[in-house]
């Protein structure tokens, strides 16, 4: 038997109600804030991720799906879906439209990571980039975006952890006071990060080994050591963000993973999910586009993960299935008559199903249970000859007649007012 991928789920008919709540969810709160959705190809050349994401960083590094093209040329399945957009914004010239752009997008990433709850190799997120506003408001504006988003899906124990990396300026300089700072500590960080303090040190605050946790506890912050513009706009975010009554904590290790990021960064962290516990994440990026070839443009955008959502989506939230109908044709006449009944039902609106391998009344009914339907329309040949058909509610028992004249209306109108 050829099995699916490791770390590669399907997703079952049970779970999709509970998707497309979180993805509707995630539409319509994207659209009421103002963002359009743009889809984007799964693959791209190597070199945007490369160049975008930075080669010094895990995804990079060890996490891409990357293959030749026929004719050699180097292909990758996305790991993200900000390089994507930015590369669309540049090639589509978005930059002439009214500004910010404001885009979402839905869909799978790929990254070669060990599999584990919460973690997958083809995983699903919901993103947005707001491009060519430098305005903290936008910071705000794109934050409260994401915590409305999530609750409203009533998701538990979330904190909205904030941070800021300055201007890019201000980098080096940090970079410096940092790498002096772990070269003190060298022999207590583990081997991944003392290869990490030359080739990028702030990711040395971003490791999950408690030792190296332990032996940064006290490593200078990265806010005593920006510009004074750049601290005044994460004042006026953290401002905003306050106007609106959205909670958030300070978290000065907050570095994220990628190389675009500057200025404001952020993550929203649940506690109920032990090890991978970032449900979403981002920040501003306000280098990227030129690094990709475009004007000079500031943004800022944050990701998602779908399957952390899912795992913590409370379930009296997931719509019940909507009333069903099972239409149950048996006898020769009766069959006949069921036919285009089902064909008319449907097209009103009411959600049937029938099934053709069952010949009696009691197979019918007991299919009827097993597909969970609420409603069974029994039509034998004895009601094909009278024109009335029968309509048995799956969970009361109670049975009523109606007559095949009015029969599409009045079945519509008991299973659809619901
Ligand atoms: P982590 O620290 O969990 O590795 P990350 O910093 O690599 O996360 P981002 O690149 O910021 O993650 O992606 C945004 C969100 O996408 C994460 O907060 C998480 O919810 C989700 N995510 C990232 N990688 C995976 C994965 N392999 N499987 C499932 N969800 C993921
Ligand atoms: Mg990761």
């Amino acid at each position: 038997m050829i099995k699916g991928i490791k770390g590669v789920k399907d997703i079952l008919p049970d779970q999709i109600d509970r998707w497309l709540l979180i993805e509707n969810s995630a539409r319509r709160y994207a659209r009421l804030y103002g963002f359009r959705e743009i889809r984007l190809p799964i693959f791209e050349v190597t070199d945007l991720f490369a160049r975008s994401i930075g080669a010094t960083t895990d995804i990079v590094e060890k996490e891409m799906y990357t293959f030749a093209d026929r004719d050699g040329t180097s292909l990758t399945l996305r790991p993200e879906g900000t390089a994507g957009a930015v590369r669309s914004y540049i090639e589509h010239n978005l930059g002439a439209s009214p500004l910010p752009q404001k885009l979402f997008y839905l869909g799978p990433m790929f990254r070669h990571e060990r599999p584990q709850a919460g973690r997958l190799r083809q995983f699903h997120q919901f993103g947005v980039e707001l491009l060519g506003v430098a305005a903290p408001e936008a910071d705000a504006e794109v934050l409260s975006l994401l915590w409305r988003f999530f609750h409203a899906l009533s998701l538990p124990g979330l904190t909205l952890e904030l941070n800021t990396l300055g201007e890019t300026e201000d980098r080096p300089r940090y970079k410096k006071v940092l790498r002096d700072f772990l070269e003190t500590k060298k022999s207590a960080i583990c081997a991944n990060c003392q290869r990490r303090l030359e080739t990028n040190p702030l990711r040395v605050l971003d490791c999950k080994v408690p030792g190296c946790r332990e032996a940064t506890a006290d490593a200078p912050s990265i806010i005593d050591h920006i510009s004074p513009r750049a601290r005044e706009h994460f004042e006026e975010v953290k401002a905003g963000l306050s106007a609106v009554n959205i909670p958030f904590s300070l978290n000065p290790r907050l570095v994220r993973g990628l190389d675009y990021y500057t200025s404001t960064t952020f993550e929203v962290t649940c506690t109920h999910l032990g090890a991978q516990n970032a449900v979403g994440a981002g920040g501003r990026y306000d280098g990227l586009v030129e690094v990709l070839g475009g004007g000079p443009t500031p943004a800022i955008g944050f990701a998602v993960g779908l399957e952390r959502i899912a795992l913590l989506l409370p379930g009296d939230l997931v719509p019940q299935p909507s009333p069903s109908l099972y239409v149950a044709g048996f006898g020769r006449d009766g069959t006949r008559a069921a036919y285009p009944l089902l064909d008319s039902l449907r097209q009103a609106g009411v959600e049937a199903t029938c099934d053709y391998r069952s010949t009696t009344l009691k197979a019918h009914l007991r299919q009827a249970d097993r597909l969970h339907c609420s409603h069974t329309l029994i039509i034998g040949d004895d009601e094909a000859t009278k024109g009335m058909a029968i309509l048995r509610n799956m969970v009361s028992k109670v049975q009523e007649e109606i007559p095949f004249s009015s029969l599409v209306n009045d079945v519509a109108a008991r299973l659809l007012k619901v």
